[in-house]
């Protein structure tokens, strides 16, 4: 009872049973949208039929989609780990009209699927509205019987949605549930608003305008919904728990990690713990859709979560590669609602092996080089920029993981430094091989390392070329 998946499936059920299509999640990597990393939204796959490019598969769907926010516009990457409600691969669930029912019932069905059928109690929940939205301040003390003080108005983007410069936009509205007084946060559009204590579950979002260069220039003649709701935060509520990572799913995937590394997730290993778990989903799903690890684009966004985890393995003092072993762990939790899992279980364990392999033949050298460098600083500090260079250069190790790695220590990486090492190294080899005299063709091999960033060092003994995957 309320295990992440029979929740999945009540919220399924219950838009099935108020005339909406189901539809299966698309795959991670976008079909119809090039500028857009990754699937990070449940209206992404539907795009196209919000601007009208496309016919609706049906006046109304849901659908519970997968969504990974790491690089890109929405990127989640550095808090991972450490809030209690961020992760990277995460589940949407939707509801969508397409000009179909509009804000008072969009408002109805999210009300009565939480407290009628999840069984919420109403006085830990509030709603925000966009400023100027009275019509969704007036429908949810109708609707919901919500106080005036619980209905809070803001003002920031955060509560107007936008697809772009040009296109359908329109007021937003967040359900909040107040995990309560024990938990540091404030309530929504407060100073301490992103602790943990009132996390935001639900966004619902009502297109009802069009814009051109972001000036609203029309209303929509049949306004549309878009609602979003993060399985994992909705499971984190009814499972009674405070923050994602106790789920029932992500005890399983902890428990494993835990087992095989004979550690606890506590104290100082927690955080090691939870990325790993974490970055166990998100590399996963990604694999299964076609994304392998390399230095360009989608796949080095996979390359950098992998390796992130794969330091935290070797913090958790694993003396041998991790990540492929914990497959069969996900696979089991998440495999029936996502069959593409099972299906490349054993090119997910390979790749996850193989990277892992490689990338422990630089990491301690790199971590030893990080030592000696940051030996002496402290809080405020910060890692000059060409330290952090070399150990990209040299070691493979991604910015933010080396700066995940001083985290802890309160120490930042200079970021200007480093981009300027970057602007440097690539001047200089430019430089020398205009010098060299040779061939011209060689200014479109240059063309291409600086499209797909720089080769890797992969130790000493490996042979010349090995460093590019
Ligand atoms: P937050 O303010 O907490 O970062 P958001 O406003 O960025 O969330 P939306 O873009 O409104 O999130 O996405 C809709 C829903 O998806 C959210 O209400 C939340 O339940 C869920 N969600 C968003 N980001 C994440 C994430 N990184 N991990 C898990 N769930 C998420
Ligand atoms: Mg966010
Ligand atoms: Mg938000
Ligand atoms: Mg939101």
């Amino acid at each position: 009872m309320n295990s992440t998946n029979d929740i999945r499936r009540t919220f399924l059920d219950h838009f099935a049973a108020n005339d909406h299509v189901i539809r299966p999640s698309a795959p991670l990597v976008p079909y119809n949208d090039p500028s857009l990393m990754f699937v990070n939204a449940g209206m992404v796959p539907f795009k196209n039929v919000f601007t009208g490019l496309e016919t609706p598969p049906a006046p109304r769907a849901a659908s519970s989609q997968k969504c990974v926010r790491a690089g890109g516009k929405h990127n989640d990457l550095d808090n991972v780990g450490y809030t209690a409600r961020h992760l990277t691969l995460f589940e949407m669930l939707g509801n969508f009209s397409f000009g179909d029912y509009f804000k008072e019932r969009a408002i109805e069905l999210a009300w009565d699927l939480i407290t009628r059928e999840f069984g919420l109690p109403a006085d830990r929940l509030s709603a925000t509205v966009y400023h100027t939205d009275d019509e969704a301040f007036e429908l949810w003390r109708k609707i919901a019987g919500l106080p005036e003080e619980r209905i809070i108005r803001i003002a920031t983007k955060d509560n107007f949605w936008a697809m772009g410069s040009d296109g359908p936009c329109g007021p937003c509205s967040e359900i909040f549930w107040d995990h309560g007084p024990d938990v540091p946060g404030g309530p929504p559009g407060s100073p301490d608003e992103d602790g943990d204590r009132f996390v935001e579950i639900w966004n619902l979002v009502f297109m009802q305008h069009m814009q051109e260069n972001d000036q609203i220039v029309a209303d929509l003649p049949r306004p549309s919904i878009d609602t979003g709701m993060g399985l994992e935060r909705i499971a984190t509520v009814l499972q009674g728990v405070h923050t994602v990572f106790k789920t029932d799913t992500f005890r399983k995937l902890i428990a494993a990690s835990e087992d095989l590394t004979s550690t606890r997730a506590e104290g100082a290993q927690q955080a090691s713990h939870q990325v790993i778990a974490d970055h166990l989903r998100s590399t996963s799903f990604l694999i299964a859709d076609g994304v392998l690890p390399s230095n360009e684009g989608r796949g080095y966004v996979l390359r950098r979560i992998m390796r992130r985890a794969m330091r935290h393995a070797h913090l958790l003092g694993a003396k041998e590669p991790l990540m492929h072993r914990l497959v069969p762990s996900l696979v089991s939790e998440m495999g029936q609602a996502y069959p593409e899992l099972p299906r490349a279980q054993a090119l997910i364990t390979e790749v996850l092996e193989r990277e892992e392999t490689r990338f422990r033949q630089t990491l301690e050298k790199g971590l030893r080089l990080l030592d000696d460098a940051t030996e002496g600083l402290g809080e405020g500090d910060s890692l000059p920029g060409a330290t952090a260079f070399r150990l990209y250069d040299t070691f493979g190790f991604p910015y933010d993981l080396t700066e995940d790695a001083l985290r802890a220590r309160g120490i930042a990486v200079d970021r200007g430094g480093f981009d300027a090492a970057m602007a440097e190294q690539k001047a200089a080899a430019r430089a020398a091989w205009k010098g060299s005299g040779a061939a011209a063709d060689g200014e479109l091999w240059f063309d291409i390392a600086e499209r797909e960033g720089a080769s890797e060092f992969t130790g000493y003994g490996a042979t010349a070329g090995d460093g590019r995957v």
